[in-house]
């Protein structure tokens, strides 16, 4: 009946728009207490130049800023040579490795360095999981070590909670225009040293693993060591100097396409969107943008940080193969206890989406604001027969699982029951046959 009746409703689109701004007046109070300010408050610029930020404690860090300089102007001369000059067998072994830097650098981010350390979207991380993307998968993405770049990135999901903004490394919403904002969040930000906070020093001190740490202490000697010496003694090894500077040139071609693709997610995701992202200026694009499916569903990243998966519903399979990857993990039992959203807690941040985007529309008329009044409590209720309708059957699906493992060990169960039985029958025999001979010897005594 509840369904009908407000599928009914909804036919009339200015009852629709009533409906749902109502609920949305209820959220707004809710999201308020939470959030403490709406999305306008929360995007709103506080730097006006890049100027001021010099003024506020940032300043350039230059072994960063020479090290991106010098792999973006290598990138383009060897880039240029390698496709004008090279021989073709070496343009393919380029190729070749700028696709596997790609896929392993941009894989390692998102699946390890951001979901399983970051997130901790998996209880329990093995040690040969961390020792591979630590000291092999992750230095090809060359976004600086697993510890730095967990530390930073919490901060920047930290600003969806706390709200100082500022403490964001690298928000898309600082200044007051796009040009500005791309620039910052996309690859400036990358090349200064924040300022120091309570919050930034406890983030950076977090306890990591201890693989983590020894990463940490050699990453420098690790990325010298993946991203050039290998390349070119391999290089060199197969074809003299132009396998050299044919690999160096995959090398640093793939060092720069992995890092703006990883950077794409810091930036595009936070500006433009087809689906605006409930507590943050993250939005869901629904295309490929950023690592293996990082970006495309970034608006629901934030929204439900700790999920394994990066996007809810159907899309989210489709478009999210990083997911796949931490399935196999589990498969092969190297990481356990997965953490997702509930289908309730992912109805109620689609709800708050939906609501918010019609409250961005037009204020009431006179004619909506006579049927929002009428209608308030009628929509509450039809909302939380939803959610409590999704309650419930989680909780069904609940405990037919654990029905289903308890019939799992049906079985195994008889035969424990039957060995405990034995055990039991055992272990009786034993004292009264020792009581017995306790007896006859007292007995003995006695007489
Ligand atoms: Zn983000
Ligand atoms: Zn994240």
């Amino acid at each position: 009946m509840a369904v009908w009746c407000e599928a009914k409703v909804c036919f009339n689109p200015k009852v629709k728009i009533a409906i749902l701004q109502s609920i949305f007046e209820i959220e707004r109070v809710t999201s308020r207490i939470m959030n403490e300010r709406t999305a306008a408050e929360r995007d709103a610029p506080i730097y006006g130049s890049f100027r001021e930020l010099f003024t506020k404690g940032f300043e350039l860090d230059t072994p960063t800023c020479v090290f991106m300089i010098g792999t973006h102007i290598a990138a383009v001369v060897l880039g240029i040579w390698l496709f004008a000059y090279a021989p073709s067998e070496w343009v393919w072994a380029a190729t070749i490795w700028i696709v596997i830097q790609f896929f392993l650098g941009s894989g390692s981010t998102t699946l390890y360095t951001h979901r399983l350390i970051t997130h901790k979207a998996a209880k329990h991380v093995s040690a040969p999981v961390h020792w591979f993307f630590c000291f092999f998968g992750q230095i090809f993405s060359v976004q600086g070590s697993v510890r730095r770049w967990s530390a930073n990135h919490s901060l920047h999901h930290g600003v969806d909670r706390h709200g100082k903004k500022e403490l964001d490394p690298y928000s898309a919403t600082w200044f007051d225009g796009p040009i500005r904002n791309f620039v910052w969040s996309h690859t400036l930000s990358h090349m200064c040293n924040h300022p120091e906070s309570e919050e930034y020093t406890r983030s950076h001190n977090a306890k990591r693993h201890w693989i983590i740490m020894l990463q940490d202490k050699w990453y420098g000697l690790l990325t010298t060591f993946w991203l050039f010496l290998f390349p070119m003694a391999l290089g060199y090894a197969l074809g003299g100097w132009y396998g050299f500077f044919g690999l160096m040139a995959g090398s640093m071609l793939g060092t720069i396409l992995v890092q703006h693709n990883t950077w794409t997610v810091n930036s595009v995701t936070h500006m433009w969107g087809k689906t605006d992202g409930l507590n943050s200026s993250a939005s869901n694009n629904y295309v490929w943008l950023g690592p293996l499916g990082e970006g495309n569903h970034h608006g629901d990243h934030h929204d439900y940080p700790r999920d394994y998966r990066n996007g809810f519903g159907v899309s989210g399979w489709l478009l999210d193969p990083t997911r796949y990857g931490i399935l196999v993990l589990r498969a092969c039992n190297l990481v356990r206890g997965l953490n997702r959203a509930t289908e309730k807690e992912e109805a109620e941040i689609i709800a708050g989406r939906e609501i918010a985007q019609v409250s961005s529309m037009t204020a009431f008329n006179r004619e909506a604001a006579a049927l929002k009044k009428q209608l308030d409590t009628r929509v509450m209720e039809l909302k939380n027969d939803w959610i409590e309708a999704l309650a419930h059957w989680e909780t069904l699906k609940q405990e037919s699982k654990l029905l289903q493992q308890a019939a799992d060990r049906r079985d195994e169960l008889a035969k424990e029951i039957a060995q405990a039985r034995a055990h039991v029958n055992m272990r009786k025999n034993a004292f009264f046959a020792e009581l017995e001979a306790l007896r006859t010897q007292a007995m003995s005594f006695s007489a």
